[in-house]
């Protein structure tokens, strides 16, 4: 089955407002094993919605559509619709009732114009909206299933759940969606594609598509199938030859964030870690405090901005710093050594560089030193990041947690 989604309302088409309602469908329908083939953004314009639903129901049998069902002028979704298929809107008493009990609940006056929400194109279905006034409507015409479903997403979605899913399974004909995700740091996207596009067009039925953030990239892989078993099994035979050609750069399979992959290795591993950050400005230890339980390995850090306090605080020596430059290979080890023997963590890691847009000729914007402190040795890195202020932190965390994760791979190694 495929299907289309349209989101109705002039908001969406202006820079403030977003449509974020599809993703959430598109997911759970992705589940049933329905294939989303389009999405459209229309504005709260009568013919230009119905032109939307017809074409997508030329395309798709099943058009979903979020908003535009409230009570006011420009709610314009149903009356549309009933257009379209040729149904009269009739005024539905249960659903009558149920508006006005849900006014009468909240303790407000329904106004006149809430009626319109009754009307109930002939041969729908209306799905109850416990959680507002609009319900949802259901309607199919020939093969085609039409649903129409309101926008605020505390209704949306638990409508969807309980309404449309239960309706939808068993019609989605038995094809189902195999997926798997690949994360990947330490690479740029170009040399990536270079290395895994003799792999994956050797697989015409997986849709495999590459997603670069700033220091990661994800390599996600979908095959819609009729035999379930089948599809896990190619899927498989293609993440072991994709991990064998990205090697160590593959930090997961299993979805997880790169934070979460190195707070699972210093728990596995029973090590601290301590940080001193200086152009980061504290986000390693942010992303390294998103996870529950972070306390167990991260001690603590600080952030040493200024040359002053990289030597009150982490004790690096004032000369040091005036010989080599706040932002060098020597005094990020320096760093990182001294905040591990002054907070007693297992490792110590440091991060210094200029975020930008201003640099030296000397020491460029994107420059970033990396070093991470183990007590017996240290390990230092340095990168020149492109892009904005945000970009380049971004990409020194990256490096940063990356370089932590690397340190147990090698340390497995050993063992
Ligand atoms: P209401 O009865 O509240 O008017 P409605 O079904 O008419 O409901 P809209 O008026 O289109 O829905 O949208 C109401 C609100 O729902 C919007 O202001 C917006 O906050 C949210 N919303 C609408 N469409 C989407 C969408 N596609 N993604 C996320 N939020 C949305
Ligand atoms: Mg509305």
């Amino acid at each position: 089955m495929k299907a289309e989604i349209i989101a109705v309302g002039s908001e969406l088409l202006t820079p403030y407002r977003r449509d974020t309602n599809s993703l959430f469908l598109t997911e759970r329908l992705n589940r049933l094993g329905i294939e989303v083939i389009r999405k459209s953004i229309v504005g709260d314009d009568r013919a230009r919605l119905r032109e939307a639903f017809e074409q997508a129901l030329a395309r798709a049998d099943l058009v979903i559509s979020i908003g535009g069902l409230g009570p006011t002028e420009d709610d314009l979704t149903r009356e549309a619709v009933a257009e379209l298929l040729g149904r009269r809107l009739n005024r539905d008493e249960n659903v009558l009732r149920e508006i006005q009990a849900r006014f009468r609940r909240i303790g407000r006056k329904m106004a006149a114009v809430n009626e319109r929400q009754a009307l109930v194109p002939e041969g729908a279905t209306a799905l109850p909206n416990p959680n507002g006034t609009a319900p949802g409507l259901w309607l199919e015409a020939g093969e085609r299933i039409v649903v129409l479903l309101p926008g605020p997403p505390p209704e949306l979605v638990p409508m969807f759940r309980e309404h449309v899913e239960p309706r939808l399974a068993g019609r989605a004909g038995g094809v189902e969606l195999a997926s798997r995700d690949l994360r990947v740091t330490g690479m740029p996207e170009a040399d990536l594609d270079q290395l895994i596009s003799p792999i994956y067009t050797l697989y015409p039925d997986v849709q495999t598509t590459v997603l670069a953030a700033p220091g990661e990239i994800e390599v996600h892989l979908r095959a819609w199938s009729a035999e379930r078993a089948a599809a896990e099994k190619t899927l498989d035979e293609m993440v072991e030859r994709l991990v064998l050609a990205l090697g160590e750069n593959v930090f997961t399979t299993g979805g997880e964030s790169l934070e979460e992959v190195v707070a699972r290795l210093l728990t596995l591993h029973h090590a601290t870690i301590a940080v001193a950050e200086s152009c980061t400005g504290g986000l390693v230890a942010a992303r390294l405090t998103n996870i529950a339980g972070s306390s167990s390995y991260l001690l603590g850090g600080v952030v040493c901005y200024s040359n002053e306090l990289k030597s009150a605080w982490v004790d690096v020596p004032a000369g040091l710093i005036e010989a080599r430059g706040p932002v060098s290979a020597e005094v990020t080890t320096a760093l990182a050594e001294n905040i591990r023997r002054r907070s007693g963590a297992t490792l110590g890691l440091a991060i210094t560089g200029i975020a930008g847009p201003g640099g030296t000729p000397e020491i460029p914007a994107g420059t970033v030193h990396i070093a991470l402190a183990n007590g017996e040795a240290t390990k230092s890195r340095s990168a020149r990041f492109p892009g904005d202020r945000e970009r380049v932190r971004r990409q020194a965390s990256q490096m940063a947690l990356d370089t932590v994760r690397r340190y147990f791979l090698y340390a497995n190694r050993k063992v």
